[in-house]
């Protein structure tokens, strides 16, 4: 059985309650953990808050060494972890392995900016003679970092990364179906010499775990990637403690394909960024804006590429598809679908569960296209969290961008032409806090990432994110 990780050390709860991890390919048992309640919640957040000072005050090249260290071990581990995270997530096996390795380069990227003394305060000229000022960069304290299950390992290497290397503690808590590669990268890294307290991970409830975690005052940073409606009630939450949030929410993403575009390219990455992770991911295309002239073409490049995708449990070595994570999850797909269907959509690729072996036992759904989707459809207006992928002709750039933009979301966004005006229009006009033209909707450590509108607010990746786990105090020096 996995444990928990609290103050250095393996920690199983008190109840004696465990969490069953279940394959969501097979529903087979993949492992017990201990389901923390509020006791254990509470240990880890005093075991950061004690750990804090120290890590704090520990010099930046050495807080570097340590995680360069624990990320270094992570990569000697990275087929463990990722069969970890296939048998609890379900997404196929190599793409387990990519994200496993994004958690390493993240721990990496974020060290290498503390090693380097990147990470910096201002020097400023006061307009008193013999006076300057200082902005002096301070970590927060104890961040508790809330993940949800789709990328569990990318997820917290975003929020532990930044947080670790300016000095703060965190307590990390995993959604509680994709514990495990948490748990064991949480392990290699106290292996590879974090002060204990520093690093903690619990199990549990949103409704217990995550609530201690808001609601404890010794908590001072909340990073939360998950749903709106959780988001909201966080940030709510939150605000009675007047914690500093950064909220990673939900998304609609369009993708824009103009009339001059490369349809080959288009519709090779809308397959890959609908279709990647079963669907469920919050940077996803989750709808289409053709113009009409080339929609014909483009529907049929996509209704290949949908047919073609081999879905197969994440451990199978072909697998470019794996089940989605729940049974809730498929459901709520296939209410999207019917909604469309019954008001007038066409299914153009599958639509359907997938049968026999070896899919009786998991939450397989078929890549799915549809068109000719009323605006009144609920795939337009809500986020569909599957592989399903609404496709709608628009007559030009103009139509385009009004219906990008009228969703409740603003995560990300893409446009496809080979003109530059009309890449220059889409990045000044889309609502998203991301827009890529001609390629794939990847998120790059390099450049900070987050959404607007209900998607969120605050920053991962970049340097723009040191802003959100630090704060920066002015100091007046005089010389006497
Ligand atoms: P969720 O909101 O149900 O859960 C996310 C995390 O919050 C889990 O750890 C859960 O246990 C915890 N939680 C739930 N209720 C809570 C509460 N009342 N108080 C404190 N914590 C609570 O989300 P999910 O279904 O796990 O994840 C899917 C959602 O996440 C999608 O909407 C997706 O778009 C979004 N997401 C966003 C990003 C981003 O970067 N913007 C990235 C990935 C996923």
């Amino acid at each position: 059985m996995s444990t928990m990780v609290i103050d250095g050390k393996p920690a199983t709860a008190r109840s004696g309650k465990t969490v069953e991890i279940r394959d969501p390919a097979t529903g087979d048992l993949v492992d017990n953990v201990p389901q923390a309640g509020v006791d254990e919640t509470r240990q880890a957040i005093d075991a950061a808050h004690t750990a804090f000072r120290a890590w704090a005050d520990t010099l930046p090249a050495k807080r570097a060494q340590i995680l360069m260290k624990g990320a270094a071990l992570a990569r000697q581990h990275l087929d463990e972890v990722a069969l970890l995270l296939t048998r609890e997530q379900g997404k196929p096996l190599r793409d387990s392995k990519i994200e496993a390795e994004r958690f390493v380069e993240n721990i990496e990227f974020y060290a290498s900016l503390s090693a380097s003394g990147a990470i910096r305060g201002k020097h400023v000229q006061l307009s008193v003679p013999g006076a300057f000022g200082l902005v002096v960069r301070r970590p927060l304290g104890v961040v508790g970092a809330i993940i949800p299950w789709n990328f569990p390992l990318t997820l917290l290497a975003n929020k532990i990364a930044p947080a670790l290397a300016v000095g703060n503690t965190v307590v990390a808590k995993p959604a509680s179906t994709t514990p495990l590669s948490t748990i064991r990268l949480v392990e290699l890294m106290n292996e590879g010499g974090l002060p204990p307290g520093v690093l903690n991970v619990v199990v549990g409830p949103g409704a217990v775990v995550g609530q201690e975690l808001i609601k404890n005052p010794k908590v001072r940073k909340i990073g939360f990637t998950g749903e709106t409606q959780t988001g909201k009630q966080v940030m709510a939450e939150a605000a009675s403690d007047l914690k500093h949030v950064t909220l990673e929410l939900g998304g609609s993403d369009p993708a824009i394909v103009c009339d001059d575009a490369d349809l080959e390219q288009a519709s090779k990455a809308i397959a890959i960024g609908r279709f990647f992770n079963a669907g469920q991911a919050c940077l996803a295309v989750k709808r289409v804006y053709v113009f009409d002239s080339v929609a014909d073409q483009l529907i049929e490049k996509l209704t290949a590429r949908a047919k073609k995708l081999k879905v197969a449990p994440g451990s199978d070595a072909s697998s470019q598809m794996g089940p989605m994570h729940t049974a809730g999850g498929r459901e709520t797909i296939e209410a999207q679908l019917k909604d469309a269907v019954d008001r007038g959509a066409r299914i153009l690729a599958g639509g359907k569960r997938l049968r026999g072996e070896p899919f009786d036992g998991g939450f397989f759904f078929e890549p799915t296209i549809i068109t000719d989707v009323p605006w009144e459809a609920r795939v337009w207006r809500e986020e569909t969290f599957g592989p399903l992928l609404p496709i709608a002709r628009v007559k030009d750039l103009e139509e385009a961008l009004e219906k990008a933009n009228d969703s409740e979301f603003g995560l990300g966004s893409s446009i496809f032409t080979r003109d530059l005006k009309r890449a220059q229009v889409g990045i000044d006009r889309l609502d998203a806090g991301y827009t890529w033209v001609n390629t794939i909707q990847v998120a790059y450590d390099e450049l900070p990432f987050g959404g607007t509108k209900h998607s969120g607010f605050g920053k991962e990746h970049g340097v723009e994110v040191l802003d959100f786990y630090t704060e920066q105090k002015s100091a007046v020096v005089v010389g006497v």
